[in-house]
């Protein structure tokens, strides 16, 4: 039985880890969770999963939580805070921590528990194209391992079981399009939280699912899969389709090509990740290939989506630069969900701050940088966007 602690329990990551642990609990068992502030959720889930540790993120909502489960036996450890989180990351026996912490938030509890000794499901792309260049010297030097849970790298990883070292020339990234594929350019300009809102294949969070439609999640995915894989941006490409069936493919030195396909259910990236390198009967619903009929493919079109070509440019100027463009995002994205920038004034708040950030990169930032970028790049889209009434002003700053 595998002992795992999950951070973000209650979110979209956190409640498909759940699902799966529940369906198998012979194979599962959980040690900590770790969530924002769903208070009436996170303590169902202490009724039902028994953790011995809890952290709930938002301090204040500590006492609800402790109310919420009064009456319950055994009481787990409750605590509050980041360091709460934190805490919770690094306790006890358990041998996988689950990231599904939204955003950079999820890197220091992340670097928590690597340093405790404990593989990392990596469902928090953002820890590691922010702290990449700190991750994975620590990853090696704790011996601990970090197996993709996001669908491509998931899919990328499956098909490199038993390719040797070096066997590996490309790595061809699939993308939905997003919400918007269907759309005209010209009528972006218009789109609402709610449209963004809408992903056509899969079942996601509110901020991935806003990359999704700007098409940031492939290009934060770009920089994950150089960080994971060790490949250069030359040789990881973008390929559109639609259909969400296949994940992701490599191609070898011999130009072979593997890929991964599935239904799009996150659930099974999820699984593996926990799994690996063992594989898990299921009774879900089985890919019927004639069922779906045709799979097709495209070309990504960077003049509607120029968030791919930003990302592109952050990982080649390596350093703190991909901390500074997921920061600008992240800060954009919750300002686009709060209504108070338009869609296309997200790549436009990413690319003035990247901008900005080119003097002063650090070639080989330390965890305090990186932090420091972090938190100046956020208040620079936050200074950049705060006194425009039209919000359409924000073209003049470039
Ligand atoms: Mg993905």
């Amino acid at each position: 039985m595998k002992a795992i602690t999950l951070l973000g329990s209650t979110g979209s990551i956190g409640t498909q880890t759940l699902d799966i642990v529940a369906q198998y609990p012979d194979q599962f068992r959980i040690v900590g969770l770790a969530a924002r502030n769903n208070v009436e959720l996170l303590a169902s889930q202490i009724r039902q999963f028994r953790p011995s540790i809890v952290a709930i993120c938002s301090e204040e909502k500590l006492p609800a939580l402790k109310e919420a489960i009064k009456d319950f036996t055994p009481q787990p450890i409750l605590l509050a805070g980041d360091a709460g989180v934190i805490e919770v990351a690094r306790y006890g026996d358990a041998e996988t921590v689950v990231t599904g912490i939204v955003g950079c938030a999820g890197l220091l509890p992340t670097i928590a528990a690597i340093e405790a000794g404990k593989d990392i499901a990596l469902a928090n792309k953002e820890t590691l194209i922010a702290g990449g260049s700190v991750v994975l010297p620590l990853i090696k030097k704790h011996s601990v391992k970090l197996l993709p849970a996001d669908s491509e790298h998931s899919a990328i990883f499956q098909c490199l079981q038993g390719v040797p070292n070096g066997g590996l020339r490309r790595i061809l990234l699939t993308a939905s399009g997003g919400a918007f594929r269907d759309w005209a350019v010209d009528k972006l300009a218009e789109v609402t939280v709610a449209d963004a809102l809408k992903h056509p294949n899969w079942t996601m969070g509110r901020k991935i699912t806003v990359d999704s439609a700007t098409l940031m999640n492939k290009g934060l995915e770009v920089i994950e899969a150089h960080f994971l894989f060790g490949l250069d941006y030359e040789n990881i490409e973008i390929v559109i389709h639609p259909q969400s069936i296949i994940h992701s493919l490599i191609e070898l030195q011999d130009t072979s090509v593997l890929a991964q396909l599935g239904w799009p259910d996150m659930r099974l990236p999820l699984l593996y990740a926990l799994s690996w390198p063992d594989r898990i009967y299921t009774n879900w619903e089985r890919l019927d290939l004639v069922k779906m009929g045709s799979l097709t493919f495209g070309e990504p079109d960077h003049q509607k989506y120029p968030c791919m070509k930003l990302a592109y440019a952050a990982g080649r100027a390596g350093g703190s630069m991909p901390a500074v463009l997921n920061a600008a995002n992240e800060q954009a994205v919750a300002l686009f969900l709060e209504e108070k920038i338009q869609f296309l004034d997200i790549p436009r708040c990413i690319e003035w701050v990247c901008d900005r950030h080119e003097r002063d990169n650090h070639p080989n930032p330390s965890l305090d940088d990186i932090l420091a970028a972090d938190k100046w790049a956020r208040e620079e889209v936050l200074k950049a966007t705060e006194n425009l009434e039209n919000h359409s002003r924000i073209i003049s700053l470039r």
